[in-house]
């Protein structure tokens, strides 16, 4: 892999320590690590990168995801649905995935998210029809190119005990904690610049047991992997908490051990005060995913009062069926705005939302050689083109999510480009795209869908 210069950037955005922004600066990149950076680097056998005209910045962290459900957006009967009807229309429809769902719905959402900035992304991955594994996500990020913390998902509690799910998507407990140590030990990669790492995660509480929720924070513990789960993301979800288990959900975290810096929550839309203080107290992680909270109406996570107690905060695009979108820097402008119709215009600034999108997203995935632009981190690095129409007029590197472009012109992730001019050149995309759209008629098909109002 040759070395690659980025040379002569309108600005370095580099979220180190100092939050050092650099006018005019340069970025070398060797074997994978950012190895120098400043004004007219020499590196003449290095391969260049004009970035006149352009802002870069880290690339952005996802941190929560569910990437099949790509496959599932815009499904009529879920698009305005409260999270649990919304979660029983879908389920049917999941039921009838495989293999081959899994991993294309997988390509297509890891480019989509490479296309807004996006250089390392976890995935939740919660039901296993039809002889799914995770290793068929897997697979698909090795494809695509970016660095990637699928976590093993589960549901345990069927229609038939009283749950949500149907019957058909949940799996044993003790075929769930089995197959979570075959990934880990098969894929889990700990050490610096790992491509893989693997995480356990229950779907929520209220689709597995309590004994299940306990187990998989021993058996992490026991790995050395981190703890994944929907946490107090609306109304219904505290209520459920208080009638069913008697207790607050951070309460109930806490209890089961489900609290720590190797563990981080999705939503947390509904934390109450003493809830961030544990999490402040505890360095517990929150995966903020400001669309999908607009999209389900379940509210403003309280992303202020969360980061000044201290809490680690990152953002989540959430599944494609919730958002419908899977824009990193869409998200993290979205984030901006919330916490100002919560708080006031001065609430949240564009850097403060970017920060939480590349750096302290890292740190919620226990990242700490990703998420800044500084010497020895790994090479993950978005490249920003704001000479066009999106950020014309623009005074200020804040643009980027002030104004625009929402597509970046390079991605480059370990040191390799993933994506040039603006497209995808790690794997055939356009491919994957007319795959996805047959797979969507024959999910159609299958469950006798199609009618006048669907493609
Ligand atoms: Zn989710």
């Amino acid at each position: 892999m040759p070395d690659i210069l980025i040379k002569g950037a309108l600005a370095v955005l580099t979220m180190d320590d100092a939050r050092r922004e650099l006018v005019g600066a340069d970025v070398l990149l060797r074997g994978g690590v950012i190895a120098q950076i400043g004004v007219g680097i020499d590196a003449p056998d290095a391969e260049v990168l004009n970035a006149q005209g352009c802002v870069v910045t880290p690339g952005l962290v996802n941190t929560h995801h569910h990437l099949y459900q790509t496959l599932t957006r815009a499904v009529p009967g879920g698009q305005d649905a409260l999270l649990f009807g919304w979660l029983q229309t879908l389920y049917p429809i999941w039921a009838r995935f495989g293999p081959e769902e899994m991993f294309v719905s997988a390509q297509i959402g890891l480019a989509e998210l490479a296309l807004s900035g996006c250089t390392m992304t976890s995935d939740h991955l919660y039901l296993y029809p039809n002889g799914s594994r995770l290793d068929d996500t897997i697979e698909a990020a090795a494809e695509v190119g970016l660095r990637f913390h699928p976590t093993r998902g589960a549901m345990s509690i069927g229609e038939s005990d009283g749950g949500l799910p149907p019957d058909s998507l949940v799996e044993d407990e003790a075929a769930i904690l089995e197959d979570c140590i075959r990934v880990i030990d098969k894929h889990h990669d700990a050490r610096d610049g790992a491509m893989v790492r693997i995480g356990v995660a229950p779907c929520s509480p209220f689709s597995v047991s309590r004994d299940l929720m306990r187990d998989a924070a021993l058996l992490a513990r026991d790995k050395g992997v981190m703890l994944h789960t929907h946490l107090a993301e609306n109304d219904e979800d505290i209520a459920y908490s208080l009638e069913k288990f008697g207790c607050r959900p951070g309460q109930y975290a806490e209890d089961l051990g489900w609290t720590g810096p190797d563990v981080w929550h999705a939503h947390c839309v509904k934390l109450d005060g003493q809830e961030i203080d544990l999490f402040a107290k505890s360095k517990t992680g929150v995966a903020h995913c400001p669309c999908s909270n607009c999209r389900l109406g379940s509210g403003i996570a309280p992303v202020r009062a969360m980061r000044d107690a201290g809490v680690p905060v990152g953002l989540g695009v959430d599944g494609s069926a919730s958002n419908d979108a899977g824009s990193l820097i869409g998200e993290a402008r979205q984030s901006m705005l919330l916490q100002r119709v919560a708080n006031g215009a001065d609430a949240m600034s564009a850097r403060e939302a970017l920060e939480i999108a590349t750096r302290s997203g890292a740190e919620v995935l226990g990242r700490d050689d990703c998420g800044q632009i500084a010497v020895g981190k790994r090479a993950d690095i978005a490249i920003w083109d704001v000479s066009g129409i999106e950020s014309a007029g623009s005074w200020d590197v804040a643009a980027i999510l002030l104004a625009g472009p929402t597509r970046v012109r390079d991605l480059i992730v370990e040191g390799r480009r993933i994506v040039a001019d603006s497209r995808v050149v790690s794997f055939d995309l356009n491919r994957a795209i007319v795959r996805q759209g047959q797979l969507v008629k024959k999910l159609q098909t299958m469950g006798g869908l199609q009618d006048d109002k669907t493609w």
